[in-house]
């Protein structure tokens, strides 16, 4: 699928949050090219005046980074989210740096920051996540099978890839989480194992908006996991299968 990217200027980028435990959201881009199907943040394209799919659209706030130098100023300090309705890492962000740009700004001012994303493009910055004193990396990872990711977030990276990106951050001592949100159709012993070893903490949650994806469900032959009842015994299944780790249901 084409992107249509369109550079704009933003009129604020430290948000006030409503999510627990976050103060602010810095979100770099309006739109989210891993597309993923269950997504919550498609409500943006009323509040931005986009027609076109979810996916299909990147705004990019160029001056994000100056307005966020900006604002801070005046801001309480408080924890800020990266990002809340797009993913900070998405592909464009190789080429426009400004998550990046943005992220210096708040270790600068000692923000502490939580970053989830589902993307290794994380890793580039290491160099400015090692330098907080108070950061938090969770990576999304919502089924062992790719075969899963690839009907449900056709255009994120690959399960393998994610695992791996959790793995490297945690060896390099930052402290790291897992949002297993939404759960999708999985093996739940075999997603347990494979990031057992490389996060500190789980966050799990199950789908949400299942109204928005049942018909892909049914589509595919998985349809056992619209069951309310069915997800909930795979989520103890995969919370047993976590014994010992610090979990939150979500
Ligand atoms: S990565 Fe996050 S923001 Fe991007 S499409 Fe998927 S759920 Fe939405």
């Amino acid at each position: 699928m084409g992107i249509m990217i369109r550079e704009i200027q933003a009129k604020s980028v430290l948000t006030r949050s409503r999510i627990p435990g976050a103060a602010y959201c810095v979100n770099a881009y309006v739109g989210c090219a891993h597309a993923c199907v269950y997504c919550y943040a498609t409500f943006m394209k009323r509040f931005t005046g986009h027609a076109e799919p979810w996916g299909s659209f990147v705004d990019v706030k160029k001056n994000a980074p100056e307005l966020l130098r900006r604002n801070i100023r005046r801001a309480a300090k408080g924890r800020v989210m990266m990002s809340s309705v797009t993913d900070a890492y998405q592909p464009l962000e190789v080429k426009y740096r400004i998550s990046r740009q943005c992220l210096e700004v708040l270790c600068e001012h000692r923000f502490p920051v939580d970053i989830l994303t589902k993307s290794p493009l994380v890793v580039r910055d290491l160099d400015v996540i090692r330098q907080f004193e108070h950061i938090d990396v969770g990576i999304t990872i919502t089924t062992d099978d790719d075969r899963m990711r690839k009907i449900f977030e056709p255009h994120a990276p690959t399960v393998g890839a994610r695992i791996e990106t959790l793995r490297k951050l945690r060896e390099q001592g930052v402290r790291t989480y897992v949002f297993i949100g939404p759960v999708l159709p999985m093996d739940p012993e075999r997603l347990a194992e494979s990031v057992r070893r490389h996060a500190d903490a789980v966050l799990i949650s199950g789908m949400n908006y299942p109204s928005k994806t049942a018909a892909l469900y049914r589509r595919h032959g998985i349809a056992e996991w619209l069951d309310r009842a069915y997800v909930d015994e795979m989520i103890e299944r995969l919370k047993s299968a976590l014994d010992g780790m610090n979990i939150t249901l979500c």
